[in-house]
């Protein structure tokens, strides 16, 4: 192979109308940094004038060259810079002159096609905008210039909603409109769908709307938090869908509120206050997981215990909690084993001396009775959203956070391979 096919082999060039000289390598310092410098030059026969079209004749003579530096993807963590000098031509028919062109790089432009399939390539990874214009020196402004050309952030499908969906919300950008933003998954495959910029009602009817009513009909299950706007959009807009709730806030509900009553309790009793605040854990965790048979010393207590005694102790003080800790483990144990009756049973009873806390979870949970049943007949859940918010959450947390929702989702959809580049892009 001689010396001009390995550099177009190792800088990847394609375009063989660039020659490079005998002694065409060469390190500079360019704005205080070590660079990789090889010399060439663009020549070749054009077939017309870029000025006035006329064909190739006679009458055109080769004019000089003008040099360009243009940006090609590091060498060995190098920046590197191939230094063209590309061929101008006169056309005595319109008496202008005109530069060769390249495929190597836009006509106008000083960065490669290399480099912004590396940038395009890098946008696919969890990195902030700023990392990769760092390490393809150029400013975040081409970054963001390449992700618009490469990858087309406005085009989403509204022909297909898939059998089963789920709902769910995170906080994204401060300039989005309304506090959360919304998230819409497939909740059988886990891939992320839509994310719309405003999770009130209104906002998502019109979304909606968008879709088609055999779309929206062929939706059988969506799985939702207990935020009751969704309910009403989903009776609105989906005439075959069940609505289930998903068990891990089922949980949370309850959960919440036994945590809160027993912070209340710690408020006020300042002598057990190291007890009830170290051992919130054992409170929260199943009584029937709880260990009975190993003796050993808890810090705050003095003697021996097991941890059912640790749990029985704390539940000793107050009536109140006691109370809110049994329907809390019934709850639980109902939603562990789908078991509805018990479920139905504990709704319909009286209960006396709870905390307020419990109460209002309760009526959280007879307002949704209906559709906690459908919990329970299915084994759909919010899983796959709650991963994927919380790559959101990360993808956020590494940016440092964006200034433009439109821009956060185009890097969403875009890292979650969801919207696919419009042109090649090497792998
Ligand atoms: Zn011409």
């Amino acid at each position: 192979m001689s010396n001009q096919n390995y550099i177009m082999e190792i800088l990847e060039l394609k375009d063989n109308n660039i020659h490079f000289y005998e002694n065409c390598y060469y390190k500079e310092k360019m704005k205080g940094f070590d660079c990789k410098v090889f010399e060439g030059y663009l020549s070749y026969q054009p077939t017309h004038c870029y000025k006035c079209g006329t064909p190739f004749d006679d009458l055109f003579d080769k004019h000089g060259f003008i040099t360009s530096n243009i940006k090609l993807p590091n060498v060995s963590g190098f920046k590197t810079i191939l230094r063209l000098h590309k061929q101008r031509y006169l056309c005595k028919h319109c008496n202008k002159a005109f530069t060769l062109k390249s495929t190597l790089v836009n006509f106008g432009c000083f960065i490669s096609n290399n480099t912004k399939w590396h940038i395009a390539k890098d946008l696919l990874k969890k990195r902030s905008e700023k990392d990769i214009a760092l390490d393809n020196n150029v400013s975040s402004n081409t970054v963001e210039r390449v992700m618009d050309s490469y990858y087309d952030t406005t085009r989403i499908c509204k022909n297909y909603l898939p059998r089963v969906l789920s709902f769910d919300e995170f906080k994204s950008v401060k300039s989005a409109d309304g506090a959360m933003s919304f998230h819409l998954c497939n909740d059988e495959s886990g891939k992320t769908i839509d994310i719309v910029e405003d999770r009130r009602l209104f906002s998502l009817m019109k979304y909606f709307s968008y879709y088609s009513y055999q779309s929206r009909s062929r939706v059988q299950f969506i799985v939702i938090d207990m935020y009751s706007p969704y309910v009403s959009l989903i009776l609105k807009m989906f005439p075959n869908a069940k609505i289930i709730i998903d068990t891990f806030h089922l949980v949370q509900l309850i959960s919440r509120s036994l945590n809160k009553t027993r912070i209340q309790l710690m408020k006020k009793d300042k002598k057990n206050y190291n007890k009830l605040k170290r051992y919130w854990r054992l409170l929260l965790k199943d009584y029937n997981d709880l260990n009975f048979e190993v003796w050993k010393r808890f810090t705050c207590f003095s003697s021996l215990m097991t941890e059912s005694d640790v749990v029985n102790f704390i539940l000793n003080l107050s009536e109140e909690l006691k109370n809110s800790y049994y329907l809390y483990q019934r709850l639980l144990s109902a939603f562990k084993s789908k078991d509805k009756l018990s479920f139905l049973q504990i709704l319909n009873e009286n209960h006396e001396n709870i905390s307020d806390y419990m109460k209002t979870s309760l009526h959280t949970l007879i307002q949704f009775k209906d559709f906690i049943l459908n919990t329970f007949d299915n084994h759909y859940h919010n899983g796959f959203i709650e991963g994927n918010n919380n790559f959101i959450k990360v993808l956020k947390r590494i940016a440092f956070g964006f200034r433009s929702f439109r821009r956060f989702k185009a890097r969403i959809m875009i890292c979650k391979g969801l919207i696919s580049h419009s042109k090649k892009v090497n792998t």
